[in-house]
């Protein structure tokens, strides 16, 4: 049931982290998280669409009742490097104000959108914002982001899977996964 790698093997260079492994993290954080954030309603907040897959793992875990809502950012820069102007496409339909929103996030790269998520939601009056995030590329990062609850630390490679594309595919495939480099070139892998 579900994609596998199997399914997609000749655009897969190798598998990063199993579906085992993101089950685990996803389980252990929500337990910590459910311990924390018990009695407070905490506002979950995802970033499409990469960390669809996440939040809803992430929620299905939490013994305490969350709420969950849903932001579409885009940020400008150059080629695969985003820049410190970030624009929200969707918004929240959640007033955050007085709220403990924990931020649900796939990846973090440069940190540069989720920094700038952080202060916003602090300028609009949450009375607490953390963040959990499945993957961190430490080798990238350009801004310091305080991570309460910490997935896996990969290495400075484009990864697909669990939520994250490329080109918008593979977000269903079940595991985290490196590419062929000939996927990127267009041409057969
Ligand atoms: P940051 O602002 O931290 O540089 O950007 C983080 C966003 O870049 C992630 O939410 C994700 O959408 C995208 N991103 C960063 N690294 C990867 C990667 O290895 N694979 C995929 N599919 N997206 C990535």
């Amino acid at each position: 049931m579900g994609m596998r790698i199997a399914d997609v093997q000749e655009d897969i260079d190798h598998e990063l982290i199993t579906k085992e492994q993101i089950e685990d993290i996803i389980n252990r954080a929500a337990a910590q998280a459910s311990e924390d954030y018990r009695g407070r309603n905490p506002l979950l907040v995802c970033v499409l669409k990469g960390a669809v897959n996440t939040i809803a793992a992430f929620a299905q875990a939490m013994s305490i009742p969350v709420q969950m809502d849903f932001m579409s950012l885009s940020s400008y820069g150059s080629g695969t490097e985003s820049s410190g102007t970030i624009t929200v496409r969707q918004d929240l339909s959640t007033d955050v104000r007085g709220r403990h929103v924990l931020i649900v996030e796939d990846i973090i790269d440069s940190g540069i959108t989720l920094s700038w998520l952080v202060d916003e939601l602090k300028r609009r009056g949450a009375a607490s914002v953390e963040i959990f995030a499945l993957l961190e590329k430490p080798a990238r990062r350009k801004v310091d982001v305080d991570v309460k609850y910490k997935g896996y630390e990969i290495p400075d490679e484009f990864v697909v899977g669990f939520g994250l594309d490329y080109d918008e595919r593979y977000r269903n495939l079940d595991s985290i996964a490196v590419l062929k480099p000939a996927v990127y070139q267009g041409g057969q892998a």
